[in-house]
């Protein structure tokens, strides 16, 4: 039996999906989304009208199941009350496990730690953030012990307790504004930015999405410009970019046990905060002003783009001119990052 240090934000027993009533954007569209094979089963054992209607909306490529979109890309299964109708009909365990689980990743696993989060790609999730940790971000902790883990050499655990120290001391640090200067001028230039937009995968058939990013990508030449009027203008923008920053150190830093280095994952904690400042800033740039909707917008937007996506996030870590045509695979236990439509 393993002893085992859990951590989670603490917002992450407060959300709670809101989709059938103030949800702007709800997830169930767009995604082709892969079913776990204990829902293949059942969805195969359901008999009569309702088994007919489950199995004539999925379909099987390469040995997995998927859900096959409807009408405007919408799942089938969504009715018209903004519910699962398979949920409705059969209940919450005949729901594939991904709808259950999203917008949570689960057990991101470091030797004997353990992360669970809320990721912003549900602007849900992105109102937490912005709204319910006043002025930081704060996160709750507990040591289990867990049965079916083994315990982890004394080298690693070391390894990964020093890591954590440091990722923690680097997210207080963000948050009291310790880094203000190099989170306030882009670390890539405007054309570098420009290429690792170039390089990114879309959520394309998301308009809202596909708009923001088109203005972002048309006000990069007056990027500087932009940002000072930003900045001087929008009082509570620092704050908010301070708390982005870390939000991302705080999940992107673990990578370093995984990659063993820390240059480029360090640098996409950076580069995240500026993709989302530059959003930021194409939205202000837009209306003339800018409030904490539009932050939470704009965090959701690139949540859904960027942050989901295992080929964005490794081009995060300057593996730009190669991402394209390379493979990752899913190390870390998260059932959604491949899976980026299309
Ligand atoms: S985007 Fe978030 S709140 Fe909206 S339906 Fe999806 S999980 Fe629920």
């Amino acid at each position: 039996m393993a002893k085992i240090l859990k951590e989670k934000p603490s917002y992450f027993d407060k959300f709670v999906c809101t989709g059938n009533t103030t949800c702007k954007d709800d997830c169930c569209h767009d995604w082709v989304l892969p079913m776990d094979m204990e829902t293949v089963k059942k969805y195969h054992e359901f008999e009569g009208e309702l088994g007919e209607y489950v199995r004539s909306n999925i379909f099987e490529e390469n040995g997995e199941w998927f859900i096959r979109l409807g009408e405007n890309a919408k799942c089938p299964f969504f009715n018209e009350n903004r519910l699962c109708e398979v949920r409705v009909r059969a209940g919450e365990k005949a729901q594939i496990k991904i709808c259950d689980m999203y917008p949570r990743e689960l057990n991101i696993m470091a030797g004997h730690y353990r992360l669970d989060r809320l990721i912003i790609s549900c602007e849900e999730v992105a109102r937490f953030l912005y709204t319910d940790t006043k002025d930081r971000l704060e996160f709750v902790r507990e040591w289990t012990e867990d049965e079916s883990v083994k315990e982890v050499s004394d080298e690693l655990k070391d390894r990964v307790e020093k890591l954590l120290a440091f990722r923690d001391g680097m997210v207080e640090a963000l948050q009291a504004g310790a880094f203000d200067i190099s989170l306030f001028e882009a670390v890539d230039s405007g054309e570098e930015l420009g290429k690792l937009l170039d390089d990114a995968i879309y959520f394309e058939c998301h308009e809202r999405s596909m708009e923001l990013f088109a203005k972002a990508r048309s006000i990069l030449a007056q990027v500087d410009e932009i940002r000072r009027d930003f900045y001087d203008s929008i009082s509570e923008a620092k704050g908010w970019m301070r708390r982005t920053a870390a939000y991302f150190a705080h999940r992107q830093l673990l990578d370093c046990i995984q990659d063993e280095k820390m240059d480029g994952v360090l640098a996409s904690v950076f580069r995240a905060v500026h993709v989302l400042e530059l959003l930021c800033l194409a939205r202000f740039h837009e209306k003339g002003d800018f409030d904490l909707e539009d932050m939470i917008y704009c965090a959701h937007i690139y949540g859904l783009n960027l942050e989901i996506s295992m080929h964005n996030i490794n081009l995060m870590k300057e593996v730009r001119n190669s991402a394209k045509d390379e493979e990752y695979p899913d190390g870390e236990n998260s059932m959604l990052r491949p899976f980026l439509y299309p």
